[in-house]
């Protein structure tokens, strides 16, 4: 909320809501505050720093709702940092989207942030017990997400009806649980077919086990959108993890299988490191011809001894 206010006569659906009110109303305006009363018959709230100003609030007519009686006095206390009212499960809630947005943020940046957008000095515990509530509250939504995607599914196909849309789930676990999706909206087969070259990257990011039963699963859901290896001649781009090479040459021998050179470079530069054998490393990947192909490989056998005993040239 960017500029809450508070009126005699303001109603809130309980005390609860009132109070979290309140709290919002007391952080963004830098006042810290102390409850004199707190009971389910009436709320009275005072300055924590002395100044006169004073609230009280009590049900409305028998119900549940709570109305702001009375509202005196005024602060004369300056802006306080260390504001008790923004205690970690505040900060937890109010600083989401900025963990979500960088779940990596480390405490020190977690701090500024806080001490930038809300003037607050947070503690390190404070901070850091903040962060497991974002994450708490984070985790909690993304599992709600996995409930949505049937419906997500559903509404797809009844605005896209040609899309091809395929989940699975745990039938082991007591409730159903999300294990895997294959998505393709209509316009994204056509689109390929008719304009693309026939290359299709795989970027296998986020499976639950790098399993063949996964590769498998993946790569039949695909090719039933995208007609035949023999018909079509699709090359395919990977990295070179070994449970999908191994589920190429089982599925599709005659597909081109190749690797991306620069998952192929990260792994390579592990054994291998310095500049001279990444720029050879490079001459050899992007070479046309077997004859340049061997002389570089020659030269990175020369650069490293570690190479000596490997087969580095093709015939
Ligand atoms: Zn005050």
């Amino acid at each position: 909320m960017k500029d809450p206010i508070l009126v005699v006569g303001m109603k809130f659906p309980n005390p609860q809501v009132f109070k979290e009110y309140l709290r919002e109303f007391n952080v963004v305006h830098g006042y810290d505050i102390r409850y004199i009363r707190n009971e389910s018959a009436r709320i009275i709230v005072v300055c924590r720093h002395g100044c006169t100003w004073r609230i009280h609030a009590s049900p409305f007519g028998g119900t549940t709702t709570f109305q702001i009686k009375t509202l005196e006095g005024k602060h004369t206390c300056e802006r306080h940092y260390n504001n008790k009212q923004a205690n970690s499960k505040y900060l937890g809630k109010n600083f989401v989207d900025e963990v979500r947005d960088d779940p990596s943020i480390n405490i020190a940046s977690f701090k500024k942030k806080v001490r930038r957008e809300i003037m607050v000095d947070a503690s390190r515990f404070q901070i850091y017990r903040a962060k497991r509530k974002t994450m708490k509250i984070i985790a909690r939504d993304l599992a709600e997400q996995y409930h949505r995607i049937r419906g997500y599914e559903a509404t797809v196909i009844s605005k896209n009806p040609t899309s091809h849309i395929s989940i699975t789930t745990n039938p082991e676990k007591t409730e159903p649980t999300f294990e895997i999706m294959y998505f393709r909206l209509d316009a994204q087969k056509d689109g390929f077919l008719t304009g693309c070259r026939p290359i299709i990257g795989l970027d296998v990011a986020l499976v639950e086990i790098e399993c063949k039963a996964s590769y498998s699963w993946f790569l039949e859901e695909l090719m039933s959108d995208i007609e035949s290896v023999e018909e079509m001649g699709w090359t395919f781009i990977s990295d070179r993890r070994k449970g999908l090479v191994k589920t190429f040459a089982e599925l599709y021998p005659t597909a081109d299988h190749i690797y991306c050179l620069r998952h192929m470079y990260s792994n390579f530069k592990t054994k291998y490191s310095g500049c001279v054998l990444k720029d050879l490393f490079w001459k050899a990947a992007s070479t046309g011809n077997v004859h340049e192909f061997n002389y570089w490989m020659k030269k990175i056998e020369k650069a490293d001894p570690k190479t000596g005993n490997r087969k580095t040239a093709v015939e």
